[in-house]
């Protein structure tokens, strides 16, 4: 959060400014406006997201191109008549075109991971560049002139200084939509697109979905800048669409804030004006003419990666004093709960899972079931196969052979993501948290699943409703696993115990029939250990099913209802935890493994 005076003075600013400035200052500065808008959306897209975009600058040619074509054109079909001559007709056919295109190179790319979106990208602005330099009809490498003036509430935009106050009014709209989108359900799921993958989509999220969503809507502002652009300048020709361009937007987003959407402002002021600088001036000093900007920017990113990897804006930020924030806990009516299954009813029954890594046979041919209401127990040497038994189990990995039914369906070959929904939710061996989130936030991912409010609802915060339950059950969980105090401090900064348990919160938040626990105690200490079995306690008794990794033995013994044993990825013994206890084999497993 900023400090309101601050975000007052800015305001105070941009009002002003036209007043006083000159052309040439106006000018400036409504291009870092156009450019703070694409800018935006790659902060989103590449920065939040981490999918890199050399594509953007095509997208504002795409918005540019449509709407110059559109009141331009005097020979449209009849069918399209309707959307000529009018520029906010233009706007429309530009968002509606962007729209499809985003969304079929989204899907086409999206969903291959690595490199693949960063090459579809180039070859999409490579492409689309040279189609607007080549058909005869958008103008070849001339472009398109005389574009009509904009009109706002009846006003003619011919004046640059007018025009500030439109484009800088749609850069404010887009930091407030941006910023309402992260700071919701939809916005956590975005949030954990870079390095919580795996963990979102055992949570619910539908991973491959978000990614397609903020690919849209920085394609978007990219059409939005660009259709400001043909108004402002009333005429467009490729050269400001072409791919030098969209690194220059990477830039931007990357130097101002990467994550931080009032970054994208500070990384396309920086850029814009070190460039009309730099332009100036290195031809001078070198004493030859060329774009030598472009080596500068390159050696400065460097520079900045190296030093300060999240940019310039979180410096910033750290300079001016940031005010205690007291926050209140989140309260709101419970969220609705779904009815616990009958006691002993069978919920888990795995048969004959075979799980293979090449040569090596991690889970062979084990079998375990997990009943609703009791606390089954997995245990076995390290290596014996326990976590890879999990994934199979929660569709983080897939069996090689068997079958796993869950809530009486056959889940062997579903995602863990629809395994969630049917109602099992687990925890990592190696936590899987968002370190820079805070604790409620992480706990509320758990909890997706119990929201369904989509993305346009989160921009315009038209879901305050869901998201203070949610967010209230969060809070519920956090509370109920002891980390209270700790509800707005960034996960990252608990250790390491604290971490395993908030992992607990976040799978409990999905109000699961089976919990899948693995290693939860580990590195906790005793008190917090007795208060987590008493936790699993209360659980079992409202009719949870329990499927427990754990290395503590009086931990496990004095808590489990059943113990399934585990070496070299087979069962060697299952049982009631005092019959394992004297069983040979599993004496000899354990005191085995001690050297
Ligand atoms: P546990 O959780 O019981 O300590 P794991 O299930 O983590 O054991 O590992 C069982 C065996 O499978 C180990 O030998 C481990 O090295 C191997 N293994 C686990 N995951 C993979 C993987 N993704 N690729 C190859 N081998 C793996
Ligand atoms: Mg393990």
């Amino acid at each position: 959060m900023q400090p309101h005076y601050l975000l007052g003075g800015f305001l105070v600013l941009l009002l002003t400014v036209p007043q006083i400035a000159s052309e040439f200052h106006v000018t400036l500065l409504n291009y870092i406006g156009l450019y703070s808008i694409v800018a935006i959306g790659l902060v989103l897209l590449t920065g939040i997201g981490g999918l890199t975009s050399f594509g953007q600058a095509a997208f504002v040619g795409l918005g540019g191109y449509t709407t110059a074509y559109l009141t331009t054109a005097t020979n449209l079909p009849a069918w399209a008549a309707f959307l000529g001559g009018a520029p906010w007709m233009g706007l429309l056919a530009g968002i509606v075109i962007t729209a499809l295109v985003a969304l079929l190179l989204g899907l086409l790319t999206l969903r291959l991971s690595g490199h693949y979106l960063p090459l579809g990208t180039i070859a999409w602005s490579i492409s689309l560049y040279f189609l607007f330099g080549n058909l005869e009809f958008l103008g070849g490498h001339t472009g398109i002139t005389g574009i009509p003036a904009l009109t706002v509430f009846g006003l003619v935009m011919m004046d640059g200084r007018n025009f500030f106050y439109v484009i800088w009014a749609v850069v404010l709209i887009a930091v407030w939509l941006t910023v309402n989108l992260l700071d919701s359900r939809e916005g956590r799921a975005i949030r954990a697109l870079k390095g919580g993958v795996v963990m979102a989509e055992a949570m619910g999220v539908d991973t491959a979905r978000s990614k397609v969503v903020i690919f849209l809507i920085a394609a978007l502002f990219g059409c939005v800048s660009g259709w400001l652009y043909a108004h402002l300048q009333r005429f467009v020709n490729p050269t400001p669409f072409s791919i030098n361009m969209s690194i220059e937007y990477l830039f931007m987003a990357v130097l101002g804030g990467a994550a931080h959407v009032w970054g994208a402002l500070i990384g396309a002021g920086v850029i814009t004006i070190l460039k009309q600088w730099l332009q100036d001036w290195l031809p001078r000093l070198l004493g030859a003419s060329g774009n030598f900007e472009m080596i500068v920017f390159g050696v400065l990113l460097i520079y900045v990666l190296q030093r300060a990897r999240d940019g310039i804006w979180p410096i910033l930020a750290r300079l001016v004093p940031q005010p205690v924030v007291v926050r209140a806990v989140p309260q709101a009516e419970p969220l609705p709960r779904k009815l616990p299954p009958d006691k002993g009813l069978v919920l888990l029954d795995a048969r004959k899972v075979v799980k293979r890594f090449g040569g090596l046979v991690a889970n062979n041919n084990m079998n375990l079931t997990v009943k609703s209401g009791e606390i089954m127990a997995l245990i076995g040497p390290n290596g014996a196969g326990k976590s890879t038994m999990f994934n199979c189990l929660s569709g983080v990995d897939q069996a090689t052979e068997g079958e796993v039914l869950f809530a009486g369906r056959d889940v062997t070959r579903l995602d863990s993501r629809e395994i969630a929904r049917l109602g099992m939710s687990r925890t990592f061996q190696h936590v899987r948290l968002l370190g820079t989130m805070s604790v409620l936030e992480n706990a509320a991912i758990g909890a997706h699943l119990r929201g369904s409010k989509g993305v346009l609802p989160a921009m315009l915060h038209l879901e305050r409703g869901e998201e203070a339950r949610l967010l209230a059950e969060a809070a519920r969980q956090v509370e109920r696993v002891g980390l209270k105090d700790a509800m707005f401090e960034p996960a990252g900064s608990l250790a390491l115990g604290q971490q395993r348990t908030l992992e607990i919160a976040r799978a409990m938040c999905a109000d699961p029939c089976l919990l899948l626990l693995d290693e939860p105690a580990a590195g906790l200490r005793y008190l917090e250990k007795q208060a987590l079995a008493e936790l699993l306690r209360k659980l079992r008794g409202e009719g949870v099913g329990i499927l427990l990794v754990e290395h503590d033995m009086d931990f496990v013994m004095g808590l489990a209802d059943r113990v399934v044993v585990m070496e070299f990825g087979e069962k060697i013994a299952e049982g009631l935890p005092e019959e394992v206890q004297r069983n040979p084999a599993v004496i000899e497993a354990y005191l085995g493994g001690v050297e």
